[in-house]
């Protein structure tokens, strides 16, 4: 039987952290010091990974993206993507980046099966990324998207948190990418989560803000159906003729909770049924105990709430999405 929470979603979508390190140290994401990271024996391997994946897929489980943390920082990555490949029912496995990897990772990723990828780039100036990831590692966002694209990642989405005073000057020329490349820019409102330096109400920016700038500059937007695959909280817009969209995601100003087909599989094996809030329930003991899974799953999903509490919980406590795979 299918995997429907209490509200009737059917949930079809797994978001697996597999690391709560990373290479960078994103303002917005974690403080400059890091985290308390994870015991390696409280991680699970990539064989529970896919074991809990093969549990699910009979469930309805189809669509799959491993995230962190930063994914690519955890060795012979592309052993957990054949992994994944080999699970029947399984349709889409996808990748969220921070990029950095990708010109060197790329083609292996996309030889063991990975479909495509996400990739963050909050600036097109290696400067200014160096200064808002606290690490200078002299990051080139368009060479990393044209080396997944190289590697048949499609469709590629780049997400750019925007941050007023910070990278907002430069929507338009991220918004200016899509004119020539088949890219899909996606601008998400900055949330007051993990480290606050600068989740603050002065840093966020609408989004009916950014797509009247960029409009200003770039001539009218229609809305557009965006990427055919991967159907998550986005709205697609593009200019007339270009081969890209610009998408806009709103957890600030709009919710999206109605249509909410996911839960989270945190990198020590707790099935996170929202990205924010508490709910939370163990897969790892059952896993390493040798139980089924499904009572465990549809215990959580039971206790899956309707809609976050990120606007009622300003800034109250919650974790890093560095921490539940943002
Ligand atoms: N390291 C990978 C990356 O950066 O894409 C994957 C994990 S990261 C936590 C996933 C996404 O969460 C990234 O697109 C990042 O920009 C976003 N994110 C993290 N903290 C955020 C915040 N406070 N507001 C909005 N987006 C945030
Ligand atoms: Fe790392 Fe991604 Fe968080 Fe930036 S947003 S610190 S790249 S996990």
């Amino acid at each position: 039987m299918s995997l429907i929470d209490q509200f009737g979603r059917t949930i079809e979508y797994l978001r697996i952290s597999i690391t709560d390190r990373c290479n960078f140290r994103c303002s917005y994401c974690m403080p400059v010091e890091g985290l308390p990271w994870l015991p390696k024996a409280d991680i699970l391997s990539y064989e529970e990974i896919r074991d809990i994946v093969a549990e699910l897929a009979p469930l309805g489980l189809r669509r799959v993206r491993i995230t962190g943390g930063e994914p690519t920082i955890r060795p012979q990555l592309e052993t957990l993507v054949r992994m994944l490949r080999d699970v029947p029912a399984i349709e889409d496995i996808a990748l969220s980046t921070n990029g950095v990897k990708l010109p060197e990772l790329a083609a292996r990723l996309a030889g063991a099966g990975l479909d495509r990828v996400n990739m963050s780039a909050d600036s097109l100036r290696p400067e200014r990324i160096a200064h808002i990831a606290r690490r200078d590692l002299s990051f080139e966002p368009v060479r990393a998207a044209q080396a997944a694209q190289a590697a048949g990642l499609l469709p590629i989405k780049l997400n750019v948190v925007v941050m007023r005073g910070i990278n907002d000057d430069e929507l338009v020329d991220f918004a200016r990418l899509t004119l020539e490349n088949p890219w899909h820019v996606r601008f998400i409102e900055l949330m007051p989560v993990g480290s606050l330096e600068a989740s603050t109400d002065q840093h966020v920016v609408p989004s009916d803000e950014v797509l009247e700038r960029v409009s200003d500059v770039l001539g009218p937007l229609s809305a557009s159906t965006g990427p055919s695959r991967g159907n998550g909280p986005a709205a697609y817009y593009a200019v007339d003729g270009a081969a890209g969209t610009i998408g806009v995601i709103t957890p600030m100003t709009h919710t999206y909770c109605g249509q909410c087909n996911r839960v989270r599989l945190t990198a020590d094996g707790r099935l996170r049924t929202c990205l924010f809030g508490d709910h939370e329930v163990d897969l790892r003991g059952p896993l390493r105990a040798g139980h089924l899974l499904e009572p465990h799953v549809r215990r959580a999903l039971a206790d899956k709430p309707e809609q976050h509490a990120l606007l009622s919980r300003r800034n109250g406590g919650l974790r890093a999405l560095s921490q539940v795979g943002g």
